[in-house]
């Protein structure tokens, strides 16, 4: 079994179990790594402080036993001025930033030679009307196709992959976040045929931005978990499609209880290599105390 995670929330943003439940569980299964990802968000602020000392004191009380990382989730919507406060840092898109979206035909700024958008610039924006994620219920996510896109999902997706394609290069972020969270409620609304080429063209060409940047990307199983999804983030077609681009892994709960701190790990690793990876990785401590990517043999797990 899989005895790592690096993205869990807690109640010091929106999950249900302290930092210290998440520890003791993490002891309880025998993990080796556990690295704590606080949100960032618009909506969803920590205390940073707090979370440092928090954290910190987690660290020093299971020295020698698990390995603890204090990370962060940031979205692409922020400038990632709380990255130098931690050891690594998630880049999620939550927020497609509709105050940028050019409307390419991919979903690759950078190839197009105009360059991302400056972070913030949803900020600008939220100050006249509440930002909208794709990820918060499936009103918001209506609401943000009508309101931007004249209820074009398609348009939709292109402007978040766009936005997705930026993560990299605004937050200089460890690993990517559920890939494809837009998909999130689509297994009730049913809004994107997730096989058409409209959809799949622009999340393609936002995956190939990424992995030429050579940032790996998380499989998470956060909606697997809550019975929201029946496929991880990135789908398997995406996870194939990685794979063949050369691609690199860690597998994640999004762990926002106690739990299910290592929810569908079993059948992510298998999801894995049917895609087929051989290795994992995960995140841990040198002797020198900085963090490092070490690989881990799929069928060890
Ligand atoms: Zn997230
Ligand atoms: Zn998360």
């Amino acid at each position: 079994m899989l005895r790592a995670n690096f993205h869990t929330h807690t109640t010091l943003c929106d999950g249900s179990s302290t930092p210290e439940d998440m520890a003791q569980r993490a002891a309880s299964l025998g993990f080796t790594q556990l690295g704590f990802s606080g949100h960032m968000d618009p909506d969803d602020h920590m205390d940073m402080d707090l979370y440092r000392n928090r954290i910190h004191a987690l660290q020093e009380q299971y020295r020698g036993k698990i390995d603890i990382l204090m990370g962060i989730e940031l979205d692409t919507v922020y400038n990632p001025v709380y990255a130098r406060q931690v050891e690594y840092t998630i880049g999620s898109t939550h927020f497609p930033d509709v105050a940028c979206n050019r409307g390419y035909e991919g979903a690759c700024p950078q190839r197009s030679g105009e360059g991302v958008c400056e972070p913030g610039d949803i900020q600008e924006q939220s100050r006249k009307e509440r930002p909208l994620s794709v990820d918060a219920s499936p009103e918001d996510l209506q609401l943000l196709a009508d309101r931007y896109f004249s209820g074009d999902y398609y348009q939709l997706a292109r402007c978040y992959y766009e936005t997705e394609a930026q993560v990299y290069d605004r937050l200089h972020c460890t690993f990517i976040g559920h890939f494809d969270l837009i998909t999130k409620f689509n297994d009730q609304m049913h809004v994107l045929d997730e096989t058409d080429p409209r959809y799949t063209g622009s999340a393609l060409e936002a995956m190939a931005c990424l992995v030429e940047e050579g940032v790996p990307f998380e499989i998470n199983c956060g909606a697997v978990n809550r019975g929201l999804k029946k496929e991880f983030y990135p789908n398997s077609f995406f996870l194939r499609a990685l794979h063949d681009m050369g691609g690199e892994i860690l597998i994640n709960s999004d762990a926002h209880q106690a739990e299910l701190l290592n929810g569908a790990f079993d059948k992510a690793v298998k999801q894995a290599m049917a895609c087929g990876f051989t290795h994992t990785n995960i995140l841990v401590h040198g002797e020198n105390g900085a963090v490092s990517w070490r690989s881990l043999p799929l069928d060890t797990l």
